[in-house]
């Protein structure tokens, strides 16, 4: 007899380290199945990075979401003694009825979240490596800054491992059933068949495959993030001196960025946001970066910043698994509501809500519910699939 479990956890990247975690630490008996090693980078969870702010431009409707993700960086921080957040401020810069700036700005009126409007002049005075238009106006966000996603997952897997939780690396899964009659689920690796409870799949760029069922459309997109060293030294750019940004032109193109993390020779690392993502799936995704994408990038970004792409240093790629609607799917999965719970579609935009996802797919599981507002989240929302 394979052993038994409270609940199974499929994927320990982003989201299923933080679900392992949680649900642990409430006293599950979790198994954890993982496809590579703790923390790696062949899916969407590495690269040093990610922005987080609470202004979102996307939708108020997640500030609330991010209000508790934020108290959980902070508490994951103090668990671990690991640094994974740095608040180092966020500039989200346009033209002012862009959707970067207006869509913050409404987001920062509907909840009230302390943040300044600035002109193209204040933007140039108190940020010098900045060169907006002279119609360019930014919304500033002292509470934004940067997650180390690396830190966030080698964290939750730390504390789901201090928690019990028995975590299983290099054992993808091959398949999962429901069991009938709402008796819980059998999953399925190449050397075993494990039983549990209740399962919470968080496959990230794995959903086409492991939620063929799901109904709400996933495409897998390649990115890449590239890292300059700028012109006259990274000093301009460190993070006690620069913040984050989004910065979106005139045709609604956005390129999002960061201070100068890795030290002297480390660079700063840039990108543009959801823009010419090529499908692709884990398998085919093709990891070399071209000489055409680093000229693109270097153009776009050496508008607003004018010394950042002085010289090419490195560049990689990660997946984003894109819904019709850029909204996440987490819920329970519609055909095996009893059983199964599903994280996926995080459309390039999830990492800052790890923590607070992971707190949710443990109230789903265990509870059945969660009082955490996820409407926008349901995967039974009709969304029509992309052309
Ligand atoms: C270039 C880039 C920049 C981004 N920037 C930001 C940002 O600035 N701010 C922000 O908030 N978000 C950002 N994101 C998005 C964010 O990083 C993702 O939404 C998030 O990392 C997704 O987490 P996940 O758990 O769904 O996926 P992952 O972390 O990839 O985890 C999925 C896991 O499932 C495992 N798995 C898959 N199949 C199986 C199987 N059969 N058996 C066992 N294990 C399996 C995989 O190996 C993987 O570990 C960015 C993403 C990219 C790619």
């Amino acid at each position: 007899m394979s052993p038994s479990y409270d609940v199974i956890v499929l994927g320990l990247g982003g989201m299923g380290g933080a679900a392992a975690y949680h649900l642990a630490a409430r006293g599950a008996r979790v198994l954890g199945l993982e496809r590579f090693g703790p923390v790696h980078r062949h899916g969407s969870s590495h690269g040093g990075s990610r922005i987080i702010r609470q202004a979102y431009f996307e939708d108020p409707a997640y500030v609330p979401l991010l209000l508790r993700s934020y108290e959980l960086f902070e508490r994951l921080e103090r668990d671990t003694g690991r640094e994974v957040a740095t608040l180092c401020g966020g500039v989200m810069a346009g033209r002012p009825d862009s959707r970067t700036v207006a869509g913050s700005l409404r987001s920062a009126r509907r909840w009230d979240l302390p943040h300044e409007v600035l002109d193209a002049k204040e933007i140039r005075r108190r940020f010098p490596t900045m060169a907006p238009a002279d119609d360019e106006v930014a919304l500033y966000e002292e509470r934004a800054g940067l997650v180390r996603p690396e830190q966030t997952v080698a964290a939750h897997v730390q504390l789901a491992l201090r928690h019990g939780a028995e975590l299983r690396f290099q054992e993808p899964v091959t398949r999962w059933e429901a069991l009938p009659g709402d008796r819980g689920v059998r999953v399925h690796t190449a050397e075993n068949s494990y039983t549990a409870g209740r399962l919470v799949v968080c496959p990230g760029a794995w959903a086409p495959r492991l939620l063929a069922g799901l109904g709400l459309p996933i495409t897998v997109e390649r990115q890449v993030m590239y890292w300059f060293q700028p012109e006259g030294g990274v000093a301009p750019f460190e993070p006690g001196r620069h913040p984050v940004y989004i910065w979106e032109d005139a045709e609604g193109v956005q390129i999002y960025g960061f201070p100068a993390i890795d030290g002297p020779r480390g660079g700063a690392k840039v990108a543009f946001f959801r823009k010419g993502g090529t499908p692709c799936t884990p398998e085919t995704i093709d990891r070399a970066v071209h000489d055409h994408e680093v000229a693109a990038m270097a153009a776009q970004v050496g508008r607003p910043l004018p010394t950042l792409p002085g010289t090419f240093l490195k560049a990689a790629t990660c997946m984003y698994s894109t819904t019709p609607d850029e909204h996440f799917g987490i819920g329970p999965h519609p055909e095996h509501p009893g059983s199964t719970t599903v994280a996926c579609g995080f459309s390039g935009h999830g990492f800052k809500f790890v923590p607070v996802v992971g707190e949710i797919l443990a109230d789903l599981a265990l509870d059945g519910a969660t009082a955490h507002p996820i409407e926008l989240f349901d995967p039974r929302r009709p969304v029509a699939a992309p052309a």
